[in-house]
């Protein structure tokens, strides 16, 4: 036998793996299971990103490139964030990763000592957790309260800080309440932060995927002081529909990005070449398949919300961005027999045949998480044979 780290044997094993899982399993006998559990857009990635990608590939650029990314796409990400932050960066200040969870993976490394401790709300991301705890730090929970929109406020994050406290995890919009904070939210936590000196770490990933009034802001552009106190993680995965080329960055203090460079470099080398250049069309290119996309999401959002919401014993708050609902089950769980949500989840995929994720592993125990990154139709039915599992038990 083989022993392994003990690092290792405290990981939590994912539960969207598990019923995504099942819901294959199910599939590959035959039988007619409709998935939510998805976490990536369901559009290929827009063609000239493709195009792009094979002409670099044919003009001999498949080799090592420099460990925290090409110049000109760390320039491409500059202009990025000055277009749409109003925020000015230097190259020493942007570190290209292989995706936004491995830019998320090497920050926890780097700024984090045993058992210093990281402040994640919840609902949180379910890799926020693990990476701190692999990282050897301490995760902290403030619980976002539903009548709070799933988010935290001010006070409570004063009350979380310790002296151990290193830095506060921000996903706005969120994984996978949807919910986006406000500025004004948002200046109530950077004054926290401030004074007490912890790092923001601001998860920007589906900054793009905004509905209705909703905006985005950065906690960033807040000030100067703010910026300097922020590592801005985003990428390309969500915004271009490019989840398979693993292309993220972190955005901040560059003796911060050093050292994530640095550690990466001992590594990965480098992100994907290929896809590097992928990346550099994407930000460079056209933005109009972002915003088709944006619109295609916004519209199953409006019709599948309605119909969500008229199932007896769920509530949900509306999104405002991402591509998940978060409903609240617990009243139709309970009423339709069942002893709490992760009953009626399992319940939903064996005699429903939809394949929900179970908001215990977000650290929400009585909600559900639904993915709208599928095509309407299936939307439709998934919620119509939810509805009709529910009123067949009441
Ligand atoms: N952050 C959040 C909140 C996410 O939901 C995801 C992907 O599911 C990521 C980061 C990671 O994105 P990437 O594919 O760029 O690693």
């Amino acid at each position: 036998d083989i022993r392994l780290a003990e690092r290792v044997k405290a990981l939590t094993p994912s539960t969207t793996l598990a019923i995504t899982a099942k819901a294959k399993e199910m599939k590959a006998k035959g039988i007619d299971v409709i998935g939510l559990g998805a976490g990536e857009p369901d559009f290929n990635t827009p063609q000239h990103i493709i195009d792009a990608a094979f002409q670099s590939m044919n003009e001999g650029q498949t080799k090592y490139t420099p460990a925290g990314g090409l110049p000109a796409l760390k320039d491409a990400i500059i202009a990025k964030l000055k277009d749409d932050q109003g925020l000015s960066y230097d190259r020493n200040e942007i570190m290209v990763s292989s995706g936004a969870k491995h830019a998320l993976y090497t920050l926890f490394q780097v700024i984090l000592d045993e058992n210093d401790e990281v402040i994640i709300p919840i609902p949180y991301w379910v890799s926020y957790p693990e990476q701190v705890k692999l990282a050897g730090g301490k995760p902290v929970y403030i619980d976002g309260k539903e009548s709070n929109g799933y988010k935290i406020t001010a006070e409570q994050l004063q009350t979380a800080i310790s002296e151990r406290t290193k830095a506060l995890i921000l996903n706005s919009p969120s994984n996978p309440t949807g919910m986006i904070y406000s500025k004004f939210e948002l200046e109530a936590i950077a004054e926290v932060c401030l004074k007490n000196n912890i790092l923001i770490i601001s998860d920007e990933i589906y900054e793009k995927l905004v509905y209705g009034s909703s905006r985005h802001i950065s906690i960033a552009e807040l000030s100067p002081e703010i910026k300097d106190q922020t590592i801005i993680i985003n990428g390309v995965s969500k915004s271009h529909s490019m989840t398979g080329w693993r292309i993220g960055y972190a955005a901040g203090n560059k003796a911060v990005i050093k050292a994530m460079t640095d550690l990466a470099s001992h590594s990965t080398s480098n992100p994907t070449t290929t896809s590097q250049y992928g990346a550099i069309a994407a930000y460079m290119g056209t933005q109009s398949p972002v915003e088709e996309m944006r619109e295609a999401f916004e519209k199953r959002l409006e019709i599948v919300y309605d119909k969500l919401i008229a199932i007896p014993g769920i509530t949900c708050l509306k999104p405002q961005g991402a591509f998940y609902l978060f409903p609240n089950v617990k009243e139709a769980a309970l009423k339709t027999g069942y002893q709490n949500v992760d009953e009626f989840a399992a319940a939903l995929l064996e005699e429903a045949k939809v394949a929900v994720i179970p908001g215990s592993g977000f650290g929400s125990p009585d909600n559900i998480r639904l993915s709208y990154a599928t095509s309407l139709d299936l939307l439709e039915a998934a919620v119509e044979r939810i509805h009709t599992f529910v009123d067949s038990k009441l």
